[in-house]
């Protein structure tokens, strides 16, 4: 099994969701976890890569290219009260919803963060991905609380993700 890991953004031309007191920006949280879940995957031996691009549809084809089984995006969430908190992934397919299931699972178990559940979403990268896709919303870079377990807490995510990864090979 090959599995794709896309932390979202992109490190020198888009920086996704940024924390609006402390400067601390999306892509480098999803960086920092997406290299952590390469680490853990192989580990237990699972195939596995890491790629950031700016464009979606080259996260998409280098996904495809790579003949990925699973894709799992990483990402921060954000919202304009900054006082949203949780995490929650996102899939379109059904074996997406399974393997979202899973890292809720893994990550609520694991973290002291609020489950926002796995949803159905209508994203561009999980749409034009051929593998089994899931977006995961780790928690909330904008509201204060949820940063500091982004920054603290961060291999925990990671291990959970590559938990997670494991539990839907053999479900
Ligand atoms: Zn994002």
């Amino acid at each position: 099994m090959k599995v794709f890991i896309n932390p979202g953004h992109h490190v020198t031309l888009d920086s996704g969701a940024v924390n609006p007191v402390t400067g601390d920006r999306e892509v480098d949280i999803a960086i920092e976890c997406a290299e952590l879940v390469e680490r853990y995957l192989l580990a237990v031996g699972v195939e596995c890569t890491v790629g950031q691009y700016n464009e979606l549809y080259e996260i998409c084809d280098a996904s495809n290219a790579y003949e990925a089984d699973l894709f799992v995006s990483i990402h921060c969430n954000a919202c304009v009260s900054h006082q949203a908190r949780g995490t929650e992934t996102y899939y379109t397919s059904y074996n997406g919803q399974r393997l979202a299931n899973c890292i809720q699972s893994q990550i609520v178990r694991s973290l002291p963060t609020i489950d926002r559940g796995a949803k159905n979403g209508n994203l561009y990268v999980l749409k034009h991905t051929e593998a089994v896709a899931v977006l995961v919303e780790l928690a909330f870079i904008d509201n204060m609380e949820d940063l500091s377990l982004l920054k603290n807490s961060i291999d925990d995510f990671a291990r959970a993700i590559a938990r997670s990864v494991t539990d839907y090979q053999i479900s």
